[in-house]
């Protein structure tokens, strides 16, 4: 599903973007990205991108594919750049199967034209567990998957399912 308008999460993110950029100079993005690489989260890198466990996953087996360099929409990456998207989608996609099984997920494009500051990325959201009461009706996210774990876990699958 796709948004004819700029609102919601995606409005959030791409101001609080802005917000910092102002103030920093510097995109939050890749200064996240930096602290997600010393805590140990990368699941994976290719020549254009990177997939993380975020900070702070709702989700068990929740990640994030982000461009190494700044873009703001999809449609701004060059051919080199889908494909290695395409490349690191199918690996998440492939050691994630080898650890959880055949699972569901949903999918989540944060792009825009309208925000210069917005990073695109992609969140993928594995449909491990049900939501309970307490996400239902308190809107607060009980992981049981720590990021940190995922990631190391997701590490030492990723080497199986390369070879
Ligand atoms: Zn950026």
């Amino acid at each position: 599903m796709a948004w004819p308008v700029f609102t919601g999460t995606i409005e959030k993110e791409a101001r609080a973007a802005s917000r910092y950029t102002k103030k920093h100079g510097s995109c939050i993005y890749e200064d996240a990205l930096k602290t997600e690489i010393e805590r140990g989260r990368v699941l994976t890198e290719n020549d254009s991108f990177v997939a993380i466990a975020p900070f702070a996953s709702r989700f068990a087996g929740e990640s994030m594919v982000l461009p190494k360099r700044h873009i703001t929409y999809l449609g701004d990456t060059n051919k080199k750049e889908r494909g290695d998207l395409a490349d690191i989608l199918k690996l998440v996609l492939k050691t994630n199967k080898e650890m959880f099984g055949d699972i569901a997920y949903n999918f989540s494009f944060h792009d825009t034209k309208y925000s210069p500051k917005l990073h695109m990325h992609l969140e993928i959201y594995p449909r491990i567990l049900n939501l309970a009461g307490v996400e239902l009706g308190q809107n607060v996210f009980v992981n049981t998957l720590p990021p940190e774990d995922y990631a190391e876990g997701f590490r030492l699958k990723v080497i199986s399912v390369k070879n």
